[in-house]
């Protein structure tokens, strides 16, 4: 017998595998729509079950891929409309087996020269749909949360604070309902919980951007130095955009950074009917935009863009000789110089491989079908006297809760967590739950262009009917 690792290496058993591999995630996929979309079990038992698959293990073909897709929560299903991650186009899936095999490091150029070509295209394609100039530029990296950090510290670093180090406080302005990943990088950074200054929010959930005037004064008066104000398009716990350009016209009055947290919305760039919801991202110092949420494409690959690109160097003013030959030089083909990764994916491959099969109309065509969902999912809950909205949904992110007359807010509270909990035990449908100033409400994103009006009624007469059996419990 060979030794093991000429046999775990070798093309033919790779490409046996491979086509048993594909054979089975096609059989996944055609099976789905009469599958659950979850199988919830608790923690501990499917830690079980796959410690036992490993003691164990006797054969070495891919059965036990069974178990994984058992207990994974079936995204490509029409009736997964939990988190906002989408179902990804199966050939951006292929493109993750050329990435995972050729596995190129792109930190620096001669290590990735097909993906750090790719990236560019990827990168400037974006700028361009966002409405930038010639001179804008950027990355591709893991995912909205590293790049919001990513950005801000961009953003710092217009302070001096890289060289000079700690020089007093200082602070971001952003919407109450922004996503956690803000707050958590400007603690990162050291800003504590008073550098991040919480704007409110309006009857529909945008930052109420009247306040940002007063907020700013404030900072000053307790001595922070606010850098930037950073803009939710949208929030994700509503959808809601702010209104980005009021929030420009500001931060250029007081010469502030403009960041837009656009990993959910700004995809909608994508979309000549819906573009109008970003008005103003083109006045923006940096935007980031996932495209594992709303342009279908596996996690994570996310791209953050700086107006000026030469912002885009000031990130990180490093020296690492063993790497760059060139350190100060801006050359756009070494990427670790912008990133925080140093070994990352070749992720524009999947971005790249949409663009080259199908075009930006493919995305058009998905972003059209579920914002029209959206409004959909809002109709059905209008018209039934036991649900509400508690806004007039944005985007294919719909919040609304059950309701019933004469019942008091902490009652209905927990009458729709345990809503929310019942359906998570049935499965048939993945939804989930957030709070809005103390009020509990279901959440659904509807991600999957395949979702029709008739699930969103299947959803809504099964919640229903969850209500009154606990009502009648
Ligand atoms: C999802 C989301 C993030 C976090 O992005 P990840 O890709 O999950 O890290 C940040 N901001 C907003 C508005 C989001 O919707």
């Amino acid at each position: 017998m060979k030794p093991e690792l000429e046999i775990a290496y070798s093309p033919v058993a790779f490409r046996q595998m491979g086509h048993e591999l594909i054979d089975l995630l096609a059989d996944h996929l055609e099976g789905l729509s009469e599958q659950k979309v979850i199988d919830y079990q608790e923690p501990e038992q499917v830690y079980g079950l796959f410690k036992k698959e490993l003691e164990q293990s006797e054969s070495n073909d891919l059965s036990w891929l069974d178990t994984v897709l058992k207990y994974s929560v079936q995204v490509p299903n029409p009736r997964y409309m939990g988190h906002q991650i989408s179902p990804p186009v199966p050939i951006t899936a292929l493109m993750g087996l050329v990435d995972g095999l050729i596995n190129n490091g792109m930190g620096v150029y001669e290590m990735g020269q097909a993906g750090t070509a790719i990236e560019r295209v990827v990168v400037k394609t974006v700028a361009q749909q966002l409405g930038f100039g010639e001179g804008s530029d950027g990355i591709l990296t893991s995912g909205g949360t590293l790049a919001n950090l990513t950005a801000l510290l961009a953003a710092r670093s217009s302070t001096n604070v890289w060289q000079d180090g700690y020089e007093g406080p200082l602070a971001l302005m952003v919407s109450e309902e922004a996503h956690y990943c803000v707050d958590r990088a400007a603690r990162i950074m050291g800003w504590g919980s008073d550098g991040i200054i919480k704007i409110p929010t309006d009857s529909n959930y945008r930052m109420d951007t009247t306040q940002l005037e007063s907020a700013l004064q404030a900072a000053k008066k307790a001595g922070r130095k606010v850098v930037a104000v950073v803009g939710s398009a949208c929030n994700t716990s509503t959808g809601a955009f702010d209104d980005l350009d009021d929030i420009a016209d500001f931060c250029e009055k007081h010469q502030l950074w403009f960041h837009v947290d656009g990993a959910h919305g700004a995809a909608l760039s994508f979309s000549t009917q819906h573009r109008k919801v970003l008005k103003g991202i083109e006045r923006a110092d940096s935007v980031v935009m996932d495209f594992h949420k709303m342009l279908i494409n596996p996690a994570v690959t996310t791209a953050l863009i700086y107006k000026k690109g030469q912002d885009s160097y000031c990130t990180f003013q490093q020296k690492a000789q063993y790497l760059w030959e060139r350190e100060e030089a801006t050359e756009w083909h070494n990427l670790a110089k912008r990133t925080f990764e140093c070994t990352k994916l070749m992720m524009g491959l999947k971005v790249y491989s949409l663009l080259r099969t199908y075009g930006p109309g493919l995305w058009e065509e998905y972003l059209n079908r579920v914002m029209e969902n959206g409004q959909e999912m809002a109709r059905q809950v209008k018209a039934l006297p036991n649900f509400e909205l508690p806004l007039q949904p944005q985007c294919n992110i719909v919040c609304f809760r059950y309701k019933q007359k004469g019942m008091d807010e902490q009652t209905l509270n927990r009458l729709n967590a345990a809503i929310r909990q019942r359906s998570l035990q049935d499965g048939t449908f993945y939804i989930v739950q957030t709070n809005l100033k103390g009020t509990l409400y279901l959440r659904v994103t509807l991600t999957n262009p395949f979702t029709t009006a008739t699930h969103l009624t299947q959803l809504l007469q099964s919640l229903d009917g969850f209500a009154k059996d606990i009502l009648m419990e």
